[in-house]
């Protein structure tokens, strides 16, 4: 049975804008990216298996519109049972946008919303004004018949603004909203002090999602970004397929550690050698989640580590490739040297 449900890709890091949360930097990118060619290719290779979704994340992947327009279609093509979805900021959206991935066969958007008054989006999105850019990109995208997701960042300046921002979503037919808490890294690390809730005003509106979420037709939930974390002790496995702007497969998309290298072997090799069970028994990989019992570990355990997106990974993909072929495993003919 496939253990694999889902997977990210990275298409970029490249964004408009210079959000004061964004753990990966945005806007910033350090190294060069997979071209058009590569990132089709890893497409390709994820469409091969029987995975439930795919993702398009970046940084803003609209800034890479023809080639997220050649992703979506290709998966599609190949398999047409898995979800193909997106991440945007919204503001660059328009109905030609909207309509041309709905025709490539796109399942769903998630925009990021983090505020109903410019005051309050600005505060963290430094937008100089576009929110009504994103709020018009919602209703462009449900116009056009795609799924649409809202992830927002509840902070101090739009915690009131809650109630407002969900009966919006709701009216808007959005199908999911996720509040998903500031994570201490990237420029969130920077900010963090100025950002992030108190842990009442954050077990406030935790108590608050769960009772709307009781009355809603919409899908509401608080995100722990490090529930992943937890299922991977727990099961041995990593069922998520983390693949970054340059081609490497990461143990988390918040941990700087390459577990495999799609410029040098498949995706089907990293399935067949069971890569994911050597990375977790790995000693950089169990000490991290060993430490992480919650957000602030994030940080502390990047003392030793690199900085995330600001400096290349660990990369202990050649020592798992190693090891899995000591314990009997063969790279496919296709990818041998
Ligand atoms: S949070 Fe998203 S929109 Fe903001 S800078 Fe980062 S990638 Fe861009």
């Amino acid at each position: 049975m496939n253990y694999l449900s889902s997977a990210s890709v990275d298409v970029t890091y490249r964004c408009n804008l210079r959000c004061r949360h964004c753990f990966d930097f945005g806007g910033e990118c350090a190294y060069e990216e997979m071209n058009d060619d590569e990132l089709i290719s890893v497409f390709r290779q994820l469409a091969l298996i029987d995975l439930s979704s795919i993702c398009i994340c970046g940084g803003e992947p609209i800034l890479r519109f023809d080639l997220i327009r050649r992703a979506v279609r290709l998966v599609k093509e190949l398999n047409r049972g898995t979800l193909v979805s997106m991440v945007s900021n919204g503001i660059l959206w328009t109905e030609e946008i909207a309509d041309a991935l709905k025709r490539d066969g796109l399942d769903l958007v998630q925009f990021s919303l983090d505020g109903l008054s410019d005051a309050s989006y600005d505060h963290v999105r430094l937008s100089n004004g576009k929110l009504h850019r994103v709020l018009d990109a919602i209703k462009i995208a449900r116009r056009h018949g795609i799924r649409v997701a809202v992830a927002s960042l509840p902070h101090a300046m739009n915690i009131r603004e809650y109630p407002s921002i969900i009966s919006f979503c709701e009216k808007e037919g959005v199908s999911d909203f996720r509040a998903q808490p500031l994570m201490p890294l990237g420029r969130g690390e920077l900010n963090y002090k100025d950002l992030c809730l108190t842990p009442e005003q954050n077990d406030a509106l935790a108590a608050y999602l769960s009772a709307r979420n009781a009355v809603s037709q919409m899908q509401i939930t608080w995100g722990d970004p490090v529930d992943h974390l937890y299922m991977y002790r727990e099961t041995g496995r990593i069922p998520q397929i983390c693949v970054n702007a340059y081609g490497e497969l990461s143990v988390s998309p918040y941990l700087p550690i390459t577990i495999w290298n799609l410029n040098r072997n498949t995706l089907q090799d990293y399935i067949d050698l069971e890569i994911d069970r050597y990375a977790l028994r790995h000693p950089i990989v169990e000490k991290c989640l060993a430490r992480i019992e919650e957000l602030s570990d994030f940080t502390s355990i990047q003392q030793g580590l690199p900085v995330l997106f600001k400096e290349r990974n660990i990369d202990i993909s050649q020592e798992l490739e190693d090891a899995a072929r000591v314990h009997g495993g063969k790279l496919r003919k296709s990818s041998q040297g």
